[in-house]
């Protein structure tokens, strides 16, 4: 980055520091990453200059010729990766893609069901602050309060009450699988569209350690920047059926110009995705997740529907005597970054929640396996043990950086944050 520490020290310094930070740090936020050199290649490159509304063959824009390329080559790999009939590679992050996906298949003041905020939803599937609860009537399910799962009959018996046009399944905070068949035979007895949202597991589905919601979901949405390890956007994929409804709502409906960087990158992480190396990867996630789990619940940790499935970790800490805040504080201050986060039922604020919540998918990347998850589980409970005690948190960032030295993060290198 010679240019940029010319012509901005300010930017370049806090880029540096940033990289330094994620270099030095246990991330174990579980919708974060690393994407490789070759992602950030394309992802930084000259395509940014390029105007293209519209989609391959059917531009507003001359001058398509490589774009065009690129954008169906991506297209092309997510459909193969997937098993999609189509998909659409331009909504610019998760959020306008659910919202795209409405737009195709709902009229205003339709209903949207999806599990609840504080249950493990997004913000998207029809929650209050968002426009996706105001421009349609949301209703919510819920996970059990026992089991901390999704119960299928009770989602079953909201659907018949309530009728929504569209159930979507998917979530932020939900450590089991998702059974999305389960869901299409729902969708289907009441006749609506079944939205599958895959933003958190799009690489354990492409890794074949999450069931595919193929064939069963007529629309799939996902992020490409979380276990999908590549850059920050999103794609919608669907049945050929669907495809022109949701090509429009896209673009014109929501969207201008596609960030053809971000096109072109996604098709990089599309193609890492498919090699038998991640596969290997997605597997890991799943067992690091695990081995985090265990270490914490041998040290009498409450863990929502008591583990985990799949590439996070959601912790209950109203036995221990801190909040998820205090929590979170402190590990950072360790050097170990994570989320404070609610817990179903959680009694407490959603800015000062009960849980913390922890993911695999970032150290995962830097080759940690299931001893350095042992490592860290019981950083942290040294740490949530002894959350004032700041010659302690030092201590455990000083060993922290120790073991992020042996293990190179994809993206960064060394002398790149040194120089
Ligand atoms: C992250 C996420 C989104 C939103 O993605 P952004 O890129 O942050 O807008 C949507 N749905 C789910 C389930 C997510 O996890």
């Amino acid at each position: 980055m010679k240019e940029l520490k010319q012509t901005d020290p300010e930017v370049f310094r806090l880029i540096q520091e940033e990289a330094r930070y994620q270099l030095e740090s246990v991330r174990l936020i579980p919708s974060e990453n690393y994407c490789s050199k070759a992602v950030l290649e394309a992802n930084g490159s000259i395509l940014t200059n390029k105007y293209s509304e519209g989609y391959p063959g059917r531009r507003y824009y001359e001058g398509q010729r490589y774009i065009d390329e690129i954008e169906t080559l991506a297209s092309q790999r997510a459909c193969a990766l997937f098993s999609a009939e189509h998909a659409n590679v331009q909504p610019y992050s998760g959020s306008p893609a659910n919202l795209a996906a409405y737009v195709a298949l709902l009229k205003p003041g339709d209903t949207i069901m999806g599990l609840a905020l504080p249950h493990g939803g997004h913000l998207t599937h029809g929650w209050d602050v968002s426009v996706t609860g105001t421009l349609w009537r949301p209703v919510r399910y819920m996970v059990d309060h026992e089991s901390g799962r999704i119960d299928y009959n009770q989602v079953r018996d909201l659907a018949k009450r309530e009728r929504p046009r569209v159930i979507v399944a998917g979530a932020t905070a939900y450590p089991r699988e998702l059974d999305f068949k389960a869901f299409g035979e729902i969708a289907r007895e009441i006749d609506a569209y079944f939205l599958a949202d895959i933003a958190h597991i799009a690489g354990l589905v492409v890794g074949g350690v999450h069931p595919s919601p193929f064939p069963h979901a007529d629309v799939v949405t996902t992020t490409t920047h979380k276990t999908l390890r590549g850059p920050r956007g999103a794609m919608i994929m669907c049945r050929k059926t669907l495809a022109d409804r949701l090509d429009r709502a896209v673009f014109p409906g929501l969207q201008g110009g596609p960030h053809n960087h971000t096109t072109a990158a996604i098709a990089v992480a599309l193609k890492e995705a498919a090699t038998p190396a991640f596969k290997d990867y997605a597997r890991q996630v799943v067992a690091n997740a695990q081995a985090l789990a265990e270490a914490l619940l041998e040290r009498s940790y409450t863990l929502v529907s008591g583990g985990t499935d799949n590439h996070l970790v959601l912790v209950d800490l109203t036995n221990k005597q801190v909040t998820g805040k205090q929590a979170a504080k402190a590990l950072d201050r360790a050097g170990i970054v994570c989320n404070y986060n609610t817990v179903p039922y959680d009694p407490r604020k959603p800015f000062n929640p009960s849980g913390i919540r922890l993911g695999s998918p970032a150290v995962t990347s830097r080759g940690m396996g299931t001893a350095e998850m042992k490592r860290i589980g019981a950083w942290i409970d040294d740490v949530i043990s002894h959350a004032d005690d700041e010659a302690r948190l030092a201590k455990v960032a000083a060993e922290v950086r120790e073991l992020c030295r042996g293990f190179p993060a994809p993206g960064i290198l060394l002398e790149d944050v040194d120089g």
